[in-house]
């Protein structure tokens, strides 16, 4: 088997006229932690999309645990966990409802369930908001439980759209050891964020604007090449213009 679990060739995605996402190339090895950083409609979520077997490329293809995206959309949905940034649970059930919704259809047996749902709930520390609506939880909170929905099946690569948006900091770096852990042990994690110091937390970071790559490294390696200050400074170098 591969160890190079997303391999995206020349993606492209146009809507009309429009190209939303432009000849996208790189892969990504297994338990690699792998950041897509852009501006708003910089294409990561139509990206994302092509890549979870949702939408069709254009142009282009890419494989994703093994299987071709566009062909084979439902193989590749079974292996996959996907955090959307449009919230994906229901409102109406309980945070330990949803878990359970969840992870039955994801196919994870009844007992590994609990034990899944367990563990999550220690992670987390979510015991005060097990009983409680989905619904009624703060934004934070909310992508909390996402995240760990995404999570419960234990998915070869799991995709995360802005995963911490709206969580507060502290927060965040327990989302991240979630996230560090998932990737320790084997999972392949495609994760995008609009706070730019988050990107120090990944193997290597593609950095996109107006569809297209404009460049694929080490976070740190890049900050070198391009003698940024941080990754805030290096972004504005890179998506004002230039780029490898
Ligand atoms: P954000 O961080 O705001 O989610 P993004 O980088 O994920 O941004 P996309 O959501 O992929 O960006 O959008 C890329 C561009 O494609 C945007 O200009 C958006 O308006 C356009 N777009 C996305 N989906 C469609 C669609 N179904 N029809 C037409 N245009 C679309």
């Amino acid at each position: 088997m591969s160890d190079r679990n997303i391999i995206v060739h020349r993606l492209t995605r146009r809507f009309g006229d429009f190209t939303a996402v432009d000849d996208l190339s790189f892969d990504v090895g297994r338990g690699e932690v792998f950041g897509f950083l852009g501006a708003n409609g910089a294409g990561k979520t139509t990206a994302i999309r092509m890549l979870c077997g949702l939408l069709r490329p254009s142009s282009g293809g890419a494989e994703v645990a093994g299987f071709d995206v566009a062909r084979r959309p439902e193989q590749v949905k079974r292996r996959i966990g996907y955090m959307s940034q449009r919230f994906s649970l229901y409102p109406d059930l309980t945070v330990q409802e949803n878990l359970q919704l969840f992870g039955t259809i994801y196919g994870v047996r009844r007992r590994a369930l609990r034990e899944r749902i367990e563990e999550m709930n220690d992670r987390l520390a979510m015991e005060e908001w097990r009983g409680l609506l989905v619904g009624s939880l703060p934004p934070g909170w909310k992508q909390k439980i996402a995240l760990a929905a995404a999570m419960l099946h234990r998915p070869e690569v799991l995709f995360l759209d802005e995963p911490t948006g709206g969580v507060d900091p502290l927060e965040r770096r327990r989302f991240w050891e979630l996230i560090l852990d998932a990737a320790d042990g084997g999972t392949t994690v495609l994760v995008t964020t609009h706070y730019l110091d988050e990107a120090l937390y990944c193997n290597r970071t593609l950095i996109m604007a107006d569809g297209q790559m404009k460049a694929l490294d080490r976070p740190r390696t890049l900050m070198e090449r391009y003698g940024a200050r941080d990754m805030d400074d290096l972004f504005g170098r890179l998506t004002r213009g230039g780029g490898e």
